[in-house]
């Protein structure tokens, strides 16, 4: 599926630039145009492939380039302010060949967290596709603030776009990794799990039409309903065939080869979708209750068959209970099958509720620690007695 992306924040921006380059490198198509908004003029300078042009510097008349700290609350009210600089860079793109937007923010930081879902409510107003989010938790080390802007941004940014994707940073890190380098490989993660998920609708000319083709309207009922998403996701590297037929062809000559190939072919394919979805999600959650899921394998069409694709929707409807469970296959001439499944409506999240209970913690820290500095100062600038008068 054909979508505009827009990279709220510093974080919001280099995803998205992620994907134009993913989408450069495997001929995805999912990028029709690429936005990046900031109020951090150093942040838009250092992206790699996102037009100049569709670089937006908000905010300029009231932090001049520099960005907004960790406020979230300035972020808002700056993009609220400078909305209409935002809109100009997507009057240029065209809408009409636009299947959604996606809006990606850090919910962590300032300038994503706050303005991300005042850009969504206003393309929401404006436009009748639909607003979804990518939305990135921040680490449980980055500290209470950050944690407390991520839950408000949260509970905003839900309730403004069509269905928030949520990638879940905390389970993603690595020890020992410089926190740009970590990024980087998270980003890359982030792309990979995504780009196959709505390239999936975006079969190009010339491609092989999928035995049972995804296209982009399954991937937006699925997303459809609203709420909260997470992608689960399991490859295996696989040898691309150059010559016509399956490898193991060559070699037999019985009709036998083929029912093995296909057998393994079914096996392979259900194995991947049980490690998807039993394994990293990008927001973790319990999967039974999911109200909606779509199942995409993605690989050389001779490695797919429409019997693994049919057993591990089988397999999904029963773990998640769902029975609006989707599947079908995107057929790419990767040396990899990979599985990627779009979960839905999760609602048993306890990730969610303890980031709630930790942003409550730091929200009741930081209005003790202001009352008391406030008492503090008083007494530092009052003289005991009170003989002392103010000049004014
Ligand atoms: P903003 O520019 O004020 O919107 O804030 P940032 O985007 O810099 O940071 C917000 C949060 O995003 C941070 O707390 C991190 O959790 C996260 N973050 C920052 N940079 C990246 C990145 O490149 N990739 C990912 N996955 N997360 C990031």
């Amino acid at each position: 599926m054909k979508l505009a992306m827009i990279g709220f924040g510093q974080a919001g921006g280099k995803i998205v630039d992620r994907f134009l380059e993913y989408d450069d490198r495997t001929g995805s198509g999912i990028v029709r145009a690429a936005i990046a908004v900031n109020s951090a003029k150093a942040d838009l300078m250092g992206l790699d492939n996102i037009p100049q042009e569709n670089r937006v510097l908000i905010g300029q008349a009231r932090v001049k380039g520099h960005g907004v700290g960790a406020d979230n609350e300035l972020g808002a009210e700056i993009a609220e302010e400078d909305i209409d600089e935002v809109q100009n860079a997507i009057d240029a793109i065209p809408t009409h060949e636009v299947d959604a937007f996606l809006v990606v923010a850090g919910m962590g930081g300032g300038t994503g967290s706050g303005g991300a879902p005042v850009l969504a409510k206003h393309l929401k107003r404006i436009y009748t596709i639909p607003v979804y989010g990518l939305g990135v938790l921040p680490g449980t080390d980055e500290g209470g603030i950050y944690t407390l802007n991520a839950a408000r941004s949260f509970q905003t940014f839900v309730r403004e776009v069509d269905n928030l994707m949520v990638f879940d940073n905390d389970s993603w890190r690595q020890t020992g990794e410089s926190v740009e380098g970590g990024y980087d490989q998270i980003n890359e993660e982030i792309v990979r799990r995504f780009g196959i998920l709505f390239g999936a609708g975006e079969v190009g000319d010339g491609q092989e039409v999928a035995e049972s083709v995804v296209d982009s309207s399954e991937i937006i009922n699925t997303l459809s309903g609203g709420g909260v998403s997470t992608v689960g996701f399991a490859s295996e590297d696989v040898e691309l065939n150059t010559g016509g037929g399956l490898l193991s062809r060559f070699t037999g000559e019985s009709g036998g080869d083929d029912d093995l190939d296909a057998a393994n072919t079914t096996n392979r394919i259900t194995s991947l979708v049980r490690k998807a979805a039993l394994g990293r999600l990008t927001l973790p959650c319990e999967i039974e209750g999911t109200e909606r899921a779509l199942l995409v394998l993605a690989g050389p069409s001779e490695y797919l068959n429409r019997k693994g694709i049919e057993r591990g929707r089988k397999w999904l409807e029963e773990e998640t209970g769902s029975m609006e469970v989707r599947g079908g296959d995107y057929p790419r001439e990767e040396p990899e099958v990979a599985a990627a499944i779009l979960l839905s409506g999760v609602t048993n999240v306890p990730r969610i509720k303890r980031l709630q209970q930790v942003a409550i913690e730091a929200q009741d820290n930081i209005d003790d620690i202001q009352a008391e500095s406030e008492e503090n100062l008083e007494e530092l600038v009052e003289d005991d007695e009170d003989e002392l008068e103010p000049l004014f």
